[in-house]
């Protein structure tokens, strides 16, 4: 059985590079249409007008969101410029709904690969709008040929806003180290395992030498009242992170448990019923073939999800 879904899960990872797979899919209405069905479950929408109706319902119930929209590796200026002005855009519209959300994106969609200067100026326009209403702004965790560049960014930023965050990677050995500058810093440190892969020797695999590193950071950033996500769908992590929680316990506005929209939700539920913070990650946009496939290949099991949305 789990020969049979790592197959699976490394054949979902091919499907998502094939650029003709996708290009053929995206171009077939038929085909377009099944798969799309399939991703509803994972996205806000095509457009942040879809994924705002989205944020304000899950507001009403009492979730926190995060948005972002969906890109990275922008190779050129003009286009990191439009994905900065649609970045813009979000925070404008977070504040005129006065709505409970954050920004999420990639640096490398707004000019990382382009240029350091450029990202950073993008990221300094994003969080000037962002500062009108004090919305957080927090940025992902990509490759590791970025992750330097990542930290150098987030850390001349933080500086000239202070609600600018941070992913971290639980999964990379170095982590242990950036960990200790990150915590200097005011920004929300968010924590994940890690989703990309990396050159061997470099990151862990997925067992209980990560949970144990992965909770050792949640404990750290708790036990000092450092602002802090706890971001993952692991059901035995959530539990414990809760322990964590009981021992230190933070103020609630220090922490949160945030999922990825569609994924494990009923358990982000619970925790919410049970009086902890939650919060739901929206992404939306064109490019949902890229996150349908990663998503599926996280956990091929989802694949019987897509059959069921895609019949019903
Ligand atoms: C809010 C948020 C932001 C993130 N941002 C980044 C980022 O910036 N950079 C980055 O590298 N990674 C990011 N990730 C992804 C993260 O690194 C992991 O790859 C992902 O969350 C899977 O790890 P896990 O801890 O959730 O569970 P795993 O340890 O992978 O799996 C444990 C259990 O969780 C459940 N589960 C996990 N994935 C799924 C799924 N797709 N569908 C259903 N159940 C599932 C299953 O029950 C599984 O047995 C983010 C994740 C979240 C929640």
């Amino acid at each position: 059985m789990d020969k049979l879904l790592s197959i699976g899960s490394a054949a979902l990872k091919k499907a998502a590079l094939n650029e003709q797979a996708k290009e053929f899919i995206l171009e077939n209405e038929v085909l377009f249409n099944v798969l799309k069905k399939a991703a509803d479950r994972y996205i806000g929408g095509e457009t942040l007008e879809e994924t705002l109706t989205k944020v304000i319902q899950q507001n009403q119930l009492g979730f926190k969101c995060s948005v972002e929209f969906m890109g990275e590796s922008t190779r050129n200026e003009q286009e990191a410029m439009l994905a900065t002005n649609e970045f813009i855009r979000i925070c404008q519209e977070i504040s005129n709904g006065k709505l409970y959300s954050t920004v999420s994106l990639d640096l490398s969609h707004i000019g990382l690969a382009v240029s350091e200067d450029l990202c950073f100026n993008n990221l300094m326009a994003i969080c000037s709008e962002a500062a009108r209403s004090g919305t957080e702004v927090i940025i992902s965790a990509e490759g590791t040929e970025r992750t330097d560049a990542i930290m150098n960014t987030y850390k001349r930023a933080v500086k000239e806003y202070n609600g600018v965050g941070i992913t971290m990677q639980a999964y990379l050995y170095r982590s242990k180290d950036d960990f200790k500058e990150l915590i200097k810093e005011p920004g929300r440190i968010r924590i994940v395992k890690g989703a990309f892969e990396t050159a061997p020797g470099v990151s862990m695999p997925r067992g209980a030498q990560l949970d144990e590193a992965y909770l050792g950071y949640v404990g750290q950033l708790l036990s000092e009242g450092h602002l802090c996500s706890i971001a993952t769908h692991h059901h035995e992590v959530q539990q414990q992170a809760k322990t964590l929680v009981q021992q230190y316990n933070p103020d609630k506005d220090k922490y949160e448990f945030e999922s990825l929209y569609g994924i494990q939700t009923e358990q982000l539920e619970k925790l919410k019923e049970e009086g902890y913070p939650a919060k739901l990650y929206f992404v939306y946009g064109k490019e949902w073939y890229l996150y349908l496939c990663n998503r599926l290949a996280e956990y091929p099991l989802n694949i019987f999800r897509a059959l069921n949305d895609i019949v019903s």
